[in-house]
């Protein structure tokens, strides 16, 4: 079987998974105990949020350790909603987020606060002055996620975040940061970026944990109560070995970018072009876009239909993301990008890994073919 869902969840490096082990086994004190076993556990958390700190070029005390991007994405946007009531209401997104955002922001609005999803452009991204024009005096966070989870559109993050601290200077930015890092260089201080979310599974590192970044200086409202860890900001006992196995993921997938950005990107054009090729077929990425991601859609034919015939074949890839791929409904992604409902119902994600090579990608290419001309036959029999 070859796995090409990456963007869904990546294999734990083998030195990440030695590492969970050893600290679980060796290092199991709490970090907020007095006793040496406690200093023991503080001493690696201290090490481990320098490390994070360092892979983001940020200062060690701005990184609050969480559950993973769901957890940031709601600290960060709840957070920073309630802590700042008295400026305002008012959050502008997209509408292309992944649920951890976008659910997040409907349900806010239940809760009385205004949202504004800023619509996409054919590609995927929205343009920097349809995100400034949404701003008002009312607003209090914009919220932009760097890649797009489905079809990895590649947002103007730096440019939204110059342009807001120069005009709005008190509005927040978030950026979820999940399918970006480790794919794409993103400064977060050229970027002017003031919350920054991510998930260790995505890089390689544990599921269950993750980080926000919070520059200094801004202020949120905790979602648990509890024991005070992480600056108060994140109560509850901190899951070391965890921790300590993601900053090892992070290290690598921060050091090992940009080789592994110009890889995928040569296996993302061929892929591109061999979909190209395949009539009746619609590419809904693009080569411009994240190098990982690679998205199309077979109209009338249902993705799963396609999902399952490509299993057969030896290939595991994707219908929308992999928390809404259970609900058989169109994408919103697609949706937002005015694919039409056939095209959104049919969406199909392929995500690159490390190890995949141009022979994979050709012969996942063959299996695509292939399963369309089986899949045509059923085409032709619902007309
Ligand atoms: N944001 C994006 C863009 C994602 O792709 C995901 C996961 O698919 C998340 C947030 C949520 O991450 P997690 O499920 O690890 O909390």
């Amino acid at each position: 079987m070859k796995y090409f869902d990456h963007a869904a969840t990546t294999p734990p490096y083998e030195d990440v998974i030695r590492t969970v082990g050893e600290v679980m086994a060796q290092h199991f004190g709490n970090p907020s105990s007095l006793h040496r076993m406690g200093e023991d556990s503080g001493k690696l958390l201290s090490k481990a949020r320098e490390v994070c700190a360092h892979a983001l070029q940020v200062n060690p005390g701005e990184i609050v350790f969480t559950s993973g991007a769901t957890e940031s994405n709601n600290l960060a946007i709840r957070g920073a909603m309630a802590r700042y009531r008295q400026r305002g209401n008012h959050i502008v997104t997209t509408t292309v987020e992944h649920a951890s955002v976008y659910e997040t922001c409907r349900h806010l609005e239940q809760q009385g606060c205004e949202v504004t999803y800023v619509p996409v452009q054919a590609n995927g991204a929205v343009r920097v002055e349809d995100v400034l024009a949404a701003v008002t005096d009312n607003t209090v966070l914009v919220s932009v996620m760097h890649v797009n989870n489905e079809v990895g559109a590649v947002q103007p993050i730096a440019e939204i975040g110059r342009a807001l601290k120069n005009r709005h200077p008190r509005v927040l930015f978030h950026v979820d940061g999940v399918q970006g890092f480790g794919k794409l260089p993103l400064s977060i201080q050229d970027s002017r970026i003031d919350l920054y979310s991510l998930s260790a599974h995505k890089f390689r590192g544990p599921k269950g944990t993750g980080l926000l970044y919070v520059r200094e200086g801004v202020h949120l409202t905790q979602l648990l109560t509890g024991g005070g860890q992480e600056g108060g900001l994140r109560s509850g006992t901190e899951n070391i070995p965890y921790i300590v196995g993601m900053t090892k993921a992070m290290r690598m997938a921060a050091e090992r970018q940009p080789a592994l950005a110009s890889h995928w990107s040569k296996l993302s054009r061929e892929l591109h072009e061999g979909l190209a090729g395949l009539p009746g077929l619609v590419v809904n990425s693009s080569p411009d876009g994240a190098p990982h991601i690679v998205h199309f859609s077979y109209p009338g034919i249902k993705a799963e239909a396609m999902l399952h015939m490509l299993e057969e074949e030896g290939f595991l890839v994707s219908t929308q993301s992999a928390c809404s791929s259970k609900r058989s409904e169109p994408s919103r992604v697609l949706l937002a990008m005015q694919k039409g409902k056939d095209c959104s119902l049919s969406g199909i994600r392929i995500s690159l890994g490390e190890e995949h090579t141009e022979e994979d990608v050709r012969q996942l290419l063959g299996a695509v073919k292939r399963t369309m001309e089986r899949l045509q036959i059923v085409k032709g029999g619902n007309r």
